[in-house]
This record gives structure tokens, sequence and C-alpha cells, in this order.
């Protein structure tokens, strides 16, 4: 049985005064832990804030990108290791956002996920298509080449503890959400990758996230989907109210 895990993603908001505001306005109002995992993704440089506001309870955290190597001179990255050491539950990897601006590849994004796994982080591996891709017709190929490039070199055992999020980049901060059935349909098909790559056993185990847009409003009928184990979300984790209701939305 896949746990159900709603991961907010940040991005480049909050300072450590609004990280710690934030943990006090979710306090002892999470779901219950048994049922859904609950995650916040910060910058580095509230991650220290969001880890000493989050003791004693059940939120995890996540980092939102980390490198490759674990020290060195590799001026303004963020160590694995150095995470690890902290407390860091999950780690962001892939994100477009990383893709498009600070020209990430498939194949640093696998070398990141190996770190990660190296350092007992569990990765959170972004994929998802462009409009263009999607018109094109591209969309499989596409998502299945992101998720053989990232995961390459990975053992069946690591590769089901890891999380993959599908965020079609159309629908990221647009208010245009996939359709559950869009979700589905890929979600579905990143698990049918993972189990032609390793075995049905390691797909079954894997946890695939939706990502693009996700709400209160649409949080119910995108969980609802067979494929979909949770939610990667950026604008509606920002307010505990919102962030609340995606991870209470069993109830
Ligand atoms: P969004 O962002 O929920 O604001 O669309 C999702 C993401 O980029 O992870």
């Amino acid at each position: 049985m896949r746990k159900p895990i709603i991961a907010g993603n940040w991005k480049l908001n909050k300072n450590p005064k609004e990280t710690a505001e934030f943990v006090a306005g979710i306090k002892g109002k999470l779901a219950d832990a048994a049922k859904v995992e609950a995650v916040i993704g910060a910058p580095a440089v509230n991650l220290q804030t969001l880890l000493d506001a989050a003791k004693g309870t059940d939120l995890k955290v996540a980092s939102e990108n980390s490198y490759f190597e674990d020290a060195g001179a590799f001026t303004g990255e963020t160590s694995p290791k150095v995470l690890a050491e902290m407390g860091v539950n999950y780690g962001i990897i892939g994100h477009s956002e990383r893709r498009e601006y600070f020209h990430e590849t498939d194949e640093d994004i696998n070398k990141k996920a190996h770190a990660l796994f190296k350092n007992g982080v569990t990765p959170i591996i972004c994929c998802g298509e462009t409009l263009e891709t999607r018109k094109a017709g591209k969309v499989d190929e596409w998502v299945s080449g992101q998720i053989k490039a990232a995961l390459k070199g990975l053992s069946a055992a690591q590769v089901a503890t890891a999380v993959l999020a599908y965020e079609p980049i159309w629908a990221i901060g647009t208010g245009e959400t996939a359709t559950p059935e869009q979700a589905q349909e890929v979600c579905h098909l990143i698990r049918e990758t993972v189990a032609g790559l390793y075995d049905q056993t390691t797909a079954e185990n894997v946890r695939i996230q939706y990502g693009g847009s996700m709400k209160p409003a649409n949080v119910k009928e995108l969980m609802a989907q067979p494929d979909i184990d949770g939610g990667l979300v950026g604008g509606a984790s920002l307010q505990p109210e919102s962030f609340l209701e995606l991870v209470h939305y069993q109830d």
C-alpha cells in the first residue's frame, strides 16, 4: 500500500520568520501521519528554521535542489551530505524551473538522485512536458525518456522508495490543471516505465505525485486516480489553511 504524500514546494518564497509562522499555523492540525505524509520543500536558507519549527510534529522537510557532490569548490551549491546531517527527509530534484532557468540536464538530475540516495535523503524526481510537446503528441516518449534518464544506475530497492513527480509544465502556476484523466494517463505511463526498467513490485511501490495547480478544489479528484499517490504543490502550499486542506483531502 502506497502512503499518499502531499508536498509543498515553496520555490523562492518566504523568509525564516514567515517559515516559523507557517509551521505555527499548521501545528497540531496535520492529518493522521499514518494516512498521509505531509512535506514542505523550502529554500535552503530556510531549512534549518523549518526543521527546528517542525520538531515534534509529523511534518517532513524537503530541499528544493541539491548538488551531486558532497563538498568542494562548487560555489553557491547545496550539499546533499549536509542536508542529510541536518535531518532533511526529501530532496526535490529536476523541477522544470531548475531545468529551464538553471539549465539542468537529465544527466545532472541522475547524478543528483545518486548523491541524495548515497546520503540517505529520498529524492522527489520531477518530470513533465511542455505544451508544445503535448500538442505534438509526444508526451509518452518525452516523459518516459526523462524517467529513464533520471533513474539510470539506481537499484530497484532505491527506486521503490523514491517519489516521482509528474508536473506538466503548462499546468505549473498557470491555474490550468491537467484533468484527472490526463494526469492519471501519464502517471500510469510512469509506473509502466518503472515496471519495464525494473519489475512489477518496484513499480507498485514507487510513489507518483501530480503537480501543476493542485489546490483544495481539485485535490480530491486528482488523488482518486489509481496511479496518483500525492501532489507536489506550489501556490496552494504557501498558506497554512490551504496546505491543511490539501493534506486533509481524505476527510
Ligand atoms: P503550482 O506549482 O502548484 O503553483 O502550479 C507546482 C510546482 O511547480 O511544483
